[in-house]
């Protein structure tokens, strides 16, 4: 039995040609990924836009210390450790976005479930030793998966897995709420102009430097990373414009020349098998816009489509197998 695991982390990515003001730029390692600020802003601004710069990634680590699932002693981790135990007591954004994780679950039907951890680990795509389960091991696993058995304590924010095995995953959502929570440390800052890129988790701030729509690729799922499949314009009506991309080519291992990804459907707990290579979505909020790829994605196009045409300021970008490209009605594609 052969393995062969991939993993591409580039998810799309901003050009910006022939721009001429000056970019503040740093990138570190946090969530998992590589997170790269971009700030555009004069010259004289430059002590505004470092100590912006330092707060947003204090924020990023801070999110990732309370959300990991790879920290023992993140919030996350905790609430894993004591199911069917004990509720635990967590930090208000935690609990925030575990509640609006609720939201994403209810609005997609269950197509985006954060208490899938019991799948995501038995097929360890991410770790050390992917593997295909045993029918019975799935079996086993799915009860475990039902979004029913958290419990809320809103006065206490609280949570409890009711069930010993189950655990969540926000794997699908932390990093567009991180995006987002970076995103107004820098409009506090004042920054007019800004991108903001979580491992592919995209937020453009403000207008471009070139006072035209930014130009987002959206990338080739059978191509090289920065290979694009299609570019579009975005323009940015308030603040800022998220642009989140879901795909099975991201992550995944292969088995006997089977490729088995990262993205499952809650209802067999095998990574999901539709028309799609990807999703992406491009919403005024990035949290949604994060955990609604992954949940068009589970959909399929023609459910997916339903969806985001019921969401007010959503538009979609779908990649589908036979290399065709179909949006959403006010997205704007480039012709190159
Ligand atoms: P994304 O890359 O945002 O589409 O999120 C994928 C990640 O979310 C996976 O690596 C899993 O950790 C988790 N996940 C997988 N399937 C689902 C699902 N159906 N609902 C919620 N989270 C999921
Ligand atoms: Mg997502």
């Amino acid at each position: 039995m052969v393995y062969k695991y991939f993993s591409i982390t580039f998810l799309s990515l901003i050009f910006l040609l022939g721009c001429t003001q000056p970019r503040y730029s740093r990138t570190e390692f946090v969530l998992g990924t590589n997170c790269t600020i971009t700030i555009f802003e004069d010259r004289k601004e430059s002590v505004l836009v470092e100590q912006a710069l330092i707060n947003a990634f204090d924020r990023l680590r801070e999110i990732d210390n309370l959300m990991s699932v790879n920290l023992p002693a993140s919030d996350i981790s905790r609430i894993n450790a004591s199911a069917g135990i004990e509720p635990v007591r967590v930090n208000k954004d935690v609990f925030n976005l575990i509640t609006n994780s609720f939201i994403c679950y209810f609005y997609s039907s269950g197509a985006f479930n954060p208490a899938i951890g019991p799948i995501v680990s038995l097929w360890d795509i991410d770790g050390s030793n992917p593997r295909v389960p045993l029918q019975q091991e799935i079996d086993a696993a799915l009860p475990l998966t039902k979004f029913n058995d958290i419990e809320f304590d809103y006065d206490t924010y609280s949570i409890f897995l009711k069930k010993q095995g189950m655990s969540l995953d926000l794997g699908a959502i932390a990093k567009g709420y991180a995006a987002d929570e970076t995103a107004v440390i820098l409009l506090n800052a004042g920054i007019k102009r800004a991108i903001i890129d979580l491992g592919g988790n995209v937020i453009v701030l403000g207008q471009n430097p070139r006072k035209k729509p930014w130009r987002v690729g959206i990338q080739d799922p059978n191509g090289q990373p920065g290979d694009y499949i299609r570019i579009i314009n975005v323009t940015v009506d308030q603040y800022y414009t998220s642009i989140v991309t879901s795909g099975g080519y991201q992550r995944y291992f292969e088995q006997d020349g089977i490729r088995y990804h990262h993205i499952f459907s809650p209802a067999d707990g095998y990574p999901v098998n539709n028309e799609l290579l990807s999703v992406t979505i491009i919403s005024p909020n990035s949290m949604y816009a994060d955990a609604y790829s992954t949940a068009v994605f589970v959909l399929g196009y023609e459910k997916g489509l339903e969806m985001v045409n019921n969401m007010p300021l959503t538009e979609a970008v779908f990649v589908f197998k036979d290399g065709s490209v179909r949006t959403t009605n006010r997205v704007e594609l480039i012709t190159p």
